[in-house]
């Protein structure tokens, strides 16, 4: 008889394979099936030895029944961007297995996040306490996440931004950053679209700037609104851990 399966859902970094940890490099190798959206897929499809099923936006639960059924007899790998715990397959594979209490074998492993590889690219936008919000209103209602903008600038959190705009959604990216202007000012945001990737572009504007060219930002863009703290040295984006308030260089 043939022993069990095993799903890996495998966060595979922002696409640079450098940035792919060992752990997921050895399960995609290892793995009989790989699954996961079509832009993923062709980031990872020369290390893959097994089957690749490549599925569209939006077939997620699908794509999860599928590999949690391939799951009960292969080794299967669910591929997700970034690390797959942030607005990622994590969390649907763990509901749907947990809620049906289904006898699957699961593990998650970990990748690097958007956040994680900007970060450093505008210079160390977060050092401390931070917030990430998305303003992608797919799976959460719009008045949630315009409270919940509001409440970590309020908190003074370097608010980092997830899924700022997309063509149907522009007029989300617009509201969000009245919202910035109201409470913090027109404050540095830093911009990274594509990081550690082909296309990848890292700049530091302003919410005045945005709101006149919203066209500068789409789907593959991260945003790092400042905090009180954060300042612009030598052109980087650098938010302070306090170390110069408590040290003499
Ligand atoms: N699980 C992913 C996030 C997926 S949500 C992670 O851990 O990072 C998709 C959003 O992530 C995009 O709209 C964009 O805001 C951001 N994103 C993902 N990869 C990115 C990259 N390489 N550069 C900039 N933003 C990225």
């Amino acid at each position: 008889m043939r022993s069990r399966g095993r799903l890996y859902v495998v966060g595979i970094g922002p696409g640079n394979l450098e940035l792919l940890t060992l752990r997921a490099k050895r399960v995609l190798e290892e793995s009989e099936f790989v699954l996961g959206h079509k832009t993923y897929i062709d980031r990872i499809r020369s290390i893959v030895k097994g089957k690749i099923i490549e599925s569209g936006m939006g077939e997620e639960v699908e794509r999860v029944k599928k590999a949690v059924k391939l799951a009960e007899s292969h080794i299967v790998s669910l591929v997700s961007g970034g690390d797959p715990s942030i607005y990622g397959m994590a969390s649907l594979v763990a509901e749907y297995v947990y809620s049906l209490g289904l006898n699957v074998d699961f593990e998650v492993v970990p990748g690097v996040t958007a956040l994680c590889s900007a970060s450093p690219l505008l210079g160390c936008a977060v050092s401390g306490d931070h917030a990430v919000v998305s303003l992608s209103d797919l799976l959460t209602p719009w008045e949630v996440v315009e409270k919940r903008l509001r409440k970590a600038l309020e908190g003074d959190f370097v608010v980092v931004i997830y899924n700022p705009s997309s063509r149907r959604r522009v007029n989300k990216l617009l509201k969000a950053m009245e919202i910035v202007l109201e409470v913090r000012g027109n404050v540095p945001i830093g911009v990274v679209k594509n990081a550690s990737r082909s296309g990848e572009e890292i700049f530091i504007t302003y919410p005045r700037y945005i709101i006149e060219n919203p066209d500068k930002i789409d789907m593959h863009t991260i945003l790092f609104v400042s905090n009180s703290e954060t300042v612009i040295l030598d052109g980087k984006m650098i938010t302070p851990r306090g170390y110069s308030r408590r040290y003499r260089w």
